[in-house]
């Protein structure tokens, strides 16, 4: 053993990150897979990931937390939640399942080596509190590192940024002494982030104005679901209802999302019409509200209660549908020539991909070209042993393929036990080696901003089921429990 592996901690599984996929993916672990021994490092202070990076006014779901939340532990509450709500959420289930002694914060891994001699994982990670280096070992590496850097947002580069006197903020590091009251703020974008970040701060500011370069579709209603509370009327088990509510809500969607590809154009003016329904026929929704792509395409955000389109309608808020030309000393020039003044800027223009945690991977002294390899069935890789990714839904709610990606990884280290074995790498197969091999994610099918931006980053598919990644929820739920594990793609030694 290197010198480096001496002092190195040993676990059957490690698990990387504590937020929805890491805690989701101990507790089916400690309950699939009894007498496995695991820990799960976890870069931040505390458990949560998104939920407790995003600390911008408002910040909350825009899934309900049904399908958000996981099948095994009801949500009780409304579907729309804090960020708040969610923590506490999955406090209670760290608590109740007696996670937390598995969990180690502040450590931040910087390094993956897989060795094929010892038929294992060596990973370096900084304790961030004093700076140490403390090394671990590990027969298998779950990756619950999400998709995005959580240390940075995603902002563009504008001339002029530097002339610009008044203070430019990214949502994703929100400075807890930002004063927003009598302000004028614009918001650069107009996705989800945007949706619920401008009705939190509205009625504090002078006035908040949305820039937009393009619109994107929304979703309205109200923050209930009206078969839970008749349920929760009758006192049927909070178990039933978490079930009950979920079928309903992903029958419901899988009728829309069919629906927008069968009918885009009815789908579309449904969804304006909810829009209109808060702005008023006078508004110009046409500009401002109506997308160039069809429905489903990107994710739908919800808007309970029309919150954004109430504080538009109030005045509060407006939309400028136009592109920047520059920054500069007191706001933004956009390429129509109008300015827009402003106190402060908001760019809520998304994140940095980060695909595997900004860690350093080799397999058997070679650099991992991520990219290279292809994907079984968008969580594990070829050449890449003893490794899973939980890549969740991103229109459906994410915990739902998180815990299918759970069960997967539970039933496949119950059969390396049973086998013996103690390696398992996807493998193309014979018949596989002509296969085409597509992006990570069909860009007509789902395209938005930092999927593209990194896209080339990201592993391959390919064109027969066990090396697709369908982002399909109803496909997967069949075939993720059905899929054999020794159909010839998973090479076990
Ligand atoms: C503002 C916002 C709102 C969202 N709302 C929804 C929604 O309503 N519905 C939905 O389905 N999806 C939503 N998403 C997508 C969301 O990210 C996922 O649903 C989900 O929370 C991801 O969980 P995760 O555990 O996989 O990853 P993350 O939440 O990203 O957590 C990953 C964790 O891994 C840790 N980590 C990463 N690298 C390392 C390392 N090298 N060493 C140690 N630890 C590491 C991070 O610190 C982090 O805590 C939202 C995303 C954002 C940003």
């Amino acid at each position: 053993m290197r010198a480096a592996e001496q002092n190195a901690e040993h676990f059957d599984v490690l698990i990387v990150g504590a937020g929805i996929s890491g805690v989701g993916g101990a507790y089916h672990l400690a309950k699939q897979c009894p007498g496995t021994s695991f820990v799960v490092l976890e870069a931040q202070e505390s458990f949560g990931g998104t939920w407790l990076t995003h600390r911008y006014p408002g910040i909350r779901s825009d899934s309900d937390l049904y399908t958000f939340g996981y099948r095994f532990k009801p949500w009780t509450s409304a579907p729309i939640a804090t960020a708040a709500e969610i923590l506490r959420y999955m406090g209670e289930i760290i608590d109740e399942n007696d996670l937390g002694r598995h969990i180690r914060y502040r450590h931040k891994i910087s390094s993956a080596r897989w060795s094929s001699s010892d038929n294992r994982w060596t990973l370096e990670a900084a304790r961030t509190e004093t700076g140490d280096t403390v090394r671990f070992t590990a027969g298998f590496l779950w990756m619950c590192q999400g998709y995005y850097r959580h240390s940075k947002g995603y902002t563009p580069e504008w001339s002029g940024m530097a002339e610009f006197k008044g203070r430019i903020v990214h949502p994703q590091t929100w400075p807890e002494d930002l004063d927003c009251a009598n302000k004028n703020v614009v918001l650069i974008g107009s996705g989800a982030t945007a949706a619920t970040l401008i009705p939190a701060i509205a009625a504090d500011c002078r006035h908040v104005t949305m820039l937009q370069r393009s619109p994107t579709y929304f979703r309205t209603g109200r923050n209930a679901i009206q078969i839970a509370d008749e349920l929760r009327e009758l006192d049927i088990d909070e178990t039933w209802i978490h079930e009950i509510v979920r079928r309903k809500i992903l029958h419901d969607q899988a009728v829309f999302t069919r629906r927008s590809f069968t009918e885009p154009e009815t789908v579309k003016q449904e969804l304006l019409a909810g829009v209109r329904a808060h702005l008023g026929p006078d508004y110009d929704v046409e500009t401002h509200f109506t997308p160039g792509y069809r429905p489903w395409r990107q994710r739908i955000a919800f808007i309970p209660d029309g919150d954004l389109l109430e504080a538009i309608r109030a005045g509060k808020a407006s939309v400028v549908t136009d592109e920047i030309e520059t920054f500069t000393e007191n706001g933004i020039l956009l390429k129509s020539g109008k300015a827009l003044d402003a106190d402060i800027i908001i760019t809520a223009t998304g994140f940095n991909l980060n695909v595997l945690g900004d860690i350093d991977f080799t397999i058997d002294g070679k650099p991992l070209v991520f990219s290279d390899t292809v994907t079984y069935r968008g969580m594990m890789f070829t050449g890449v042993p003893n490794l899973a990714w939980v890549f969740g839904y991103f229109r459906a709610s994410w915990t739902l393929r998180a815990d299918l990606v759970a069960d997967f990884v539970c039933r496949l280290l119950n059969h390396m036990k049973e086998i013996g074995a103690r390696k398992v790498t996807p493998t193309l197969r014979p018949e596989d080696k002509d296969m085409p091999l597509l992006p990570w994610i069909d860009p007509e099918n789902f395209n938005p901003g930092y999927l593209m931006r990194g896209i080339h980053l990201l592993p391959k598919r390919g064109d027969k089921p066990e090396w697709q990644h369908t982002q399909d929820y109803w496909a997967e739920k069949d075939e993720f429990p059905a899929a054999s594990l020794d159909d010839g793609a998973f090479v076990y030694e």
